[in-house]
């Protein structure tokens, strides 16, 4: 937990968020801006600022935020057409929220390369 982090905060529910998903590891939410039909935040309930920051305790952790990107994928029903997962890491990536998060992207062809909510 780091107390200005605005993904803690809402883990800890003292802030709002369209949560779709959560278990005793993650957390999963709608992007508050976003840039596909299906937009959706998957988040490590502990606090690790990038995947740079990544410890060995953590490598079941990444693995598990992917399974449940397929189980979200599924849901949402974007399973069968295809979607896309994006990790930013650090400023060059576009990173802007620094508690690590998987972002989740689909329901229309992506045909470019999802920088920041944006197509470059
Ligand atoms: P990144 O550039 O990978 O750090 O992406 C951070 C993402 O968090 C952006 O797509 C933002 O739109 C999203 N975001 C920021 N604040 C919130 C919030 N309060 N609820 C939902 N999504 C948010
Ligand atoms: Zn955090």
């Amino acid at each position: 937990m780091s107390a200005d982090c605005i993904f803690c905060r809402i883990i800890n529910r003292e802030l709002d968020a369209d949560v779709v998903y959560s278990d005793d590891q993650v957390v999963a939410f709608k992007d508050i801006n976003p840039a596909a039909p299906v937009h959706i935040l998957i988040v490590p309930r502990k606090h690790i600022p990038s995947l740079l920051d990544m410890e060995k305790e953590d490598e079941m952790l990444i693995g598990h935020l992917h399974m449940v990107a397929n189980e979200l994928a599924r849901a949402f029903k974007i399973d069968k057409r295809g979607y896309r997962i994006v990790i930013n890491c650090g400023p060059d990536a576009g990173q802007i929220v620094f508690h690590l998060h998987l972002h989740l992207l689909g329901g229309r062809p992506l045909l470019q390369t999802i920088a920041k909510g944006k197509e470059v």
